[in-house]
C-alpha cells in the first residue's frame, strides 16, 4: 500500500500522531480535524503530495489531461492526485511511470542519429586501436596501468595521473559552461545505446517503427521472449566492448574462446557485467541519468545564463492556448520573431507534442530542469507543429536562458575565460611532467618469502623485484650503478631481463647483501638505487632493506 492509499485509512483512524506538527496539520485543522466521515474540506480535493506537501484543490483542478502520449504505467490515486511529477518517471501513487517517448525525426534527430551510429562504430573499434604497439585505450584496473593513447600510465604516476584527471575534468567543466549538456545528448554511450539500438528494438516489437509511443499489438509471450533474447545478444555484444576497454582485447579473446570453468572468475565478471547491461538497459533505462549519473546533477553550478542549451522560448510561446492563431506577420532572421504582438495568445499551441517526445519524460516548457538531457527531440516535434500551423519555427531550439529573455549574447565571461586559463596551465604542467618523466620507470618491490635471511658471515640478505618500463619504443639495455657504501652488493640474478624491447615491462629478481648491523636499532634501513639506460638516462629509486634489530 502506497503513502496515498494509506492516508484516508489514517484520517478513517481518527487521527494523526502528527496533528499539530506536520504539513497536513494545517489542512486538517483548516476542516475541523481529521475525522472518520471526511478529513477533507468540503468542496475540495487534496490534489498533490509531493516533497512533503499537500496542496488542495477544487474538483475542477483536478481534471489531469491524460496526454496523447506513449507514457503508460502506474495506476493514479483516484483520491490524492499529483499536478505534477515529483520524478518524471514515477506516479503519482509512487509507482514507476514507464515512457515510450513518440519518435520525432526531424533534422536534429538525423543528425544525432547519424553521429550515434559512428559512435557505436567507434566504441567498438578503438579497444582493437594500437598507438607505438600499445592499445589506444586499456585501463588495466587489476594490473593499476592506464594506457591512454599509447602513453601507459603507472601506478607511480600519481602525478601524471592527477593531472590527466584534472584536465579531464576542467575540460568536461567548460564544455558544459559553452556548450550545455551537449555529451549526454550527443555522444553519451547511455544515450547512444537507448536512443539509437534498444528503442528502435522496442519499437520493432511494438510494431511502432520509425513513430514510437504506445504499443500498436499486445505482444504475447513469444514477443516477449524474442525481444529478451535480442536484448540479451545486443547486451552480450556491448559487455564484450566494455570489458575490452579494462582486460584488453587479447586477453577477453581468450577468456572468450576458454570455457568458464578455465576461467571461472573472468567468467562472473562477465555474467556481472552482462545482468548490469541487461539491468540498465531493460529496466533502470533513463533513470540512470535522472537519478544515478551525478553529471546531470551538476549541471546547475555548471552552467550559467549564457550557457548554450535546449531551451523553450516563453516570450514568444506564452501565453499557450490550443486552436489556430491569426495570421503571420513578418518573421525575423534569427527565427526567434515574436509574433505575438498582435495577439493575446502566445506560439505554443499546447499539443503536447514536446512532451510526449521526451525521453526524459519532462515538459521543456517549465524551464531548464536536471531532466533534460539536450536530446533535442522536443525541438524536431514542435518545429513539426510550427510547421503544420503555419508559425516559425524555433519556438524550442538550441539557445541560452538570456538569449531566450531577448539578452545579448556574451562569449567572453568569467567561465569561459577562466576556464580555459585553468585548463592550459593543466596540459602544461602534464606535458612538463610526460617529458621528464620520458625514457623509462623503475620501481622496487619487495620480494615474497622470509623478509631476510642472516649468514655465518654477520652479513643479511633480501630479495626484491626491480620493475622496469621501457617508455621508448627501441630496446633499451638498462644497469644498475653500485651504491657508494661498498659494503652493499646489488646482484642481478637474471641479466638477460635487463635489456627490453620499445615499450616492454619486465620484473627483474635482485638479491641484495648488506652488513647485517645496517639494520640495528629499528629493524630497517633506507636505500637508494641508481639505474641507467643506454642513452644515460638515470633514475634513482628509493626502497629499504629489512634486517635485525
Ligand atoms: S510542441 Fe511546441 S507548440 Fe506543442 S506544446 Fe510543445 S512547445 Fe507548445
Ligand atoms: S526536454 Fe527536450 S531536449 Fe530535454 S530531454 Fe526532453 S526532449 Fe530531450
Amino acid at each position: 500500500m502506497s503513502i496515498f492509499e494509506s492516508l484516508p485509512l489514517l484520517a478513517a483512524s481518527g487521527g494523526c500522531r502528527n496533528a499539530g506538527k506536520c504539513q497536513l496539520a494545517g489542512a486538517c485543522e483548516g476542516a475541523g480535524g481529521v475525522s472518520p466521515a471526511g478529513a477533507i474540506p468540503a468542496g475540495r480535493e487534496p490534489a498533490a503530495v509531493g516533497m512533503g506537501t499537500l496542496v488542495f484543490a477544487t474538483a475542477s483542478n483536478q481534471e489531469t489531461e491524460e496526454p496523447e502520449s506513449g507514457t503508460t504505467g502506474g495506476k493514479h490515486s483516484a483520491l490524492l492526485e499529483s499536478p505534477e511529477h515529483v520524478l518524471s518517471t514515477l506516479e503519482s501513487d509512487g509507482s514507476r511511470r514507464w515512457l515510450r517517448p513518440k519518435l520525432s525525426p526531424g533534422k536534429w534527430w538525423q543528425r544525432r542519429r547519424i553521429v550515434a551510429y559512428l559512435l557505436m562504430i567507434v566504441f567498438v573499434v578503438i579497444p582493437h586501436l594500437r598507438l607505438a604497439g600499445k592499445p589506444l585505450i586499456l585501463l588495466d584496473i587489476a594490473e593499476r596501468e592506464f594506457t591512454i593513447l599509447g602513453r601507459t600510465f603507472l601506478p607511480t604516476d600519481t602525478l601524471l595521473l592527477a593531472l590527466l584527471m584534472l584536465s579531464v575534468f576542467v575540460s568536461i567543466v567548460l564544455i558544459t559552461a559553452v556548450a550545455g549538456r551537449a555529451w549526454c545528448g550527443w555522444a553519451c554511450p547511455q544515450t547512444v545505446y537507448m536512443e539509437f539500438l534498444f528503442r528502435p528494438v522496442d519499437r520493432l516489437f511494438d510494431n511502432t517503427v520509425g513513430k514510437g509511443g504506445k504499443p500498436r499489438r499486445d505482444k504475447g509471450a513469444l514477443l516477449h521472449i524474442a525481444r529478451f533474447v535480442v536484448y540479451a545478444l545486443l547486451c552480450m555484444f556491448l559487455a564484450h566492448t566494455f570489458l575490452a576497454y579494462f582486460v584488453g582485447t587479447e586477453k577477453l579473446a581468450m577468456w572468450v574462446r576458454s570455457t568458464p570453468a578455465a576461467h571461472p572468475v573472468a567468467f562472473l565478471v562477465m555474467s556481472a557485467t552482462l545482468g548490469l547491461m541487461l539491468f540498465d538497459f531493460m529496466f533502470f533505462r533513463e533513470q540512470l541519468c535522472l537519478i544515478a549519473c551525478p553529471y546531470g546533477r551538476f549541471q546547475s553550478v555548471m552552467l550559467d545564463q549564457q550557457s548554450t542549451i535546449v531551451a523553450y522560448d516563453y516570450v514568444r510561446g506564452e501565453p499557450r492556448k490550443k486552436g489556430k492563431r491569426e495570421p503571420l506577420p513578418v518573421v525575423s532572421a534569427d527565427g526567434r520573431a515574436s509574433v505575438t504582438e498582435n495577439r493575446s495568445v502566445g506560439d505554443c499551441v499546447d499539443c503536447n507534442q514536446c512532451v510526449v517526445v521526451c525521453p526524459t519524460g519532462i515538459d521543456i516548457r517549465d524551464g531548464l530542469q536536471m531532466e533534460c538531457i539536450n536530446c533535442t527531440q522536443c525541438i524536431d516535434a514542435c518545429d513539426e507543429v510550427m510547421d503544420r500551423v503555419g508559425l516559425p519555427k524555433g519556438l524550442i531550439r538550441y539557445g541560452s536562458q538570456d538569449s531566450i529573455a531577448g539578452k545579448a549574447k556574451r562569449l567572453l565571461r568569467a567561465r569561459t575565460m577562466i576556464y580555459p586559463v585553468i585548463l592550459l596551465a593543466l596540459f602544461g604542467a602534464l606535458l612538463t611532467a610526460l617529458v621528464i618523466k620520458s625514457g623509462f620507470d623503475a620501481r622496487v618491490i619487495r620480494g615474497k618469502g622470509a623478509p631476510y635471511t642472516i649468514y655465518p658471515d654477520r652479513t643479511a640478505s633480501n630479495e626484491f623485484q626491480l620493475r622496469l618500463v621501457n617508455r621508448t619504443d627501441e630496446p633499451q639495455h638498462y644497469e644498475i650503478i653500485p651504491p657508494a657504501d661498498e659494503s652493499i652488493k646489488i646482484e642481478v640474478l637474471d641479466q638477460g631481463k635487463m635489456t627490453l624491447e620499445g615499450g616492454g615491462t619486465e620484473l627483474v629478481p635482485l638479491h641484495v647483501t648488506f652488513p647485517s648491523n645496517l639494520t640495528r636499532g629499528i629493524g630497517r634501513s633506507n636505500l637508494k638505487m641508481t639505474i641507467r639506460d643506454g642513452e644515460q638516462r638515470t633514475r634513482e629509486v628509493q626502497f629499504f632493506l629489512l634486517g635485525p634489530r
